[in-house]
């Protein structure tokens, strides 16, 4: 039986500076007051966080509008420009531990991103050429293919949903025919990528549910923090007066040599070395 691992990645400050705030600069809109002036207002007026953001980026899009009649192509576009600010070691790491997992017989890994940011300009980029699934936040279209309404938000407590249907196996279209899949009572040692053989990267601002649920299954969760700077999002987040949690927080730096790069390959081969015992012990 193959042993799956699953590494799971948040997108915003983890894998790349935060993708919204990238967006508004390409379209010369002022992202400190979207992020510490409108984004806190909404939230005071009962906006849930995510559907906040979204919903005043909606409103910057449309004819006579700042982003103008914005379409899934032109974030497309935006992607390929967002891409240049990869982390160091982004999107390498992906080859690197498949590298690892290739020496151990019955070992498969899989990627995926659970993100609270804009699924049109997170699947955009290269990184979903490496994640078998990317979830994040989904705008819907109008009749002309411009972006008209939320479809599917993605908040912070909502990411532990994608979490359980990585874990069950459930694949993203199945999820899409049936949301309700993922209620599915599964036994644990049925499930397709068991919560300890699963790593979770994140900024921990908006990850906290998802390295609750992780840490407490046993599976490892890796925190990333950039010591200079706090995104105006992560500021905005942190004024509303959310803490920031993570056992650990490393640079984002996911080359051979940065510590966080070195100890997802140190988790990826200890996970590896364990299932090889786990099957020479089942013989
Ligand atoms: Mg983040």
């Amino acid at each position: 039986m193959t042993s799956n691992i699953g590494v799971v990645f948040d997108f915003d400050d983890t894998l790349a500076p935060d993708s919204t705030t990238f967006l508004l600069e390409e379209y010369d809109i002022d992202a400190t007051e979207f992020w510490h002036e409108q984004f806190p207002a909404r939230v005071q007026e009962g906006y849930d966080p995510t559907v906040a953001y979204l919903t005043l980026l909606l409103e910057q899009i449309g004819a006579k509008k700042t982003m103008g009649a914005a379409t899934p192509a032109d974030l497309k576009r935006c992607a390929t420009e967002l891409e240049k600010n990869l982390y160091p070691g982004v999107p390498d790491i992906f080859d690197a531990l498949n590298e690892i997992v290739a020496q151990y017989e019955g070992v498969a890994i899989d990627y995926f991103v659970v993100s609270e940011g804009i699924e049109s300009l997170i699947s955009g980029s290269i990184i979903s050429d490496h994640c078998t699934e990317i979830y994040a936040s989904r705008l819907a279209t109008d009749g002309s293919d411009v972006f008209s309404g939320i479809k599917r938000p993605i908040s912070f407590t909502d990411k532990t949903r994608y979490l359980y249907e990585i874990n069950k196996g459930i694949t993203a279209s199945e999820a899409r025919e049936n949301p309700y899949a993922v209620n599915a009572e599964i036994p644990e040692d049925e499930r397709k990528i068991p919560f300890d053989q699963m790593i979770y990267i994140g900024d921990g601002i908006t990850d906290i549910p998802c390295f609750s649920l992780i840490q407490d299954r046993g599976g490892r969760v890796f925190g990333v923090d950039e010591a200079e700077t706090t995104s105006a999002k992560q500021q905005a987040i942190l004024d509303l007066g959310s803490p920031q949690r993570a056992g650990n927080l490393n640079s984002p730096d996911y080359t051979a040599d940065g510590q966080l790069g070195s100890l997802l390959r140190l988790a990826v081969e200890s996970l590896c070395t364990d299932s090889t015992i786990d099957q020479l012990e089942a013989l």
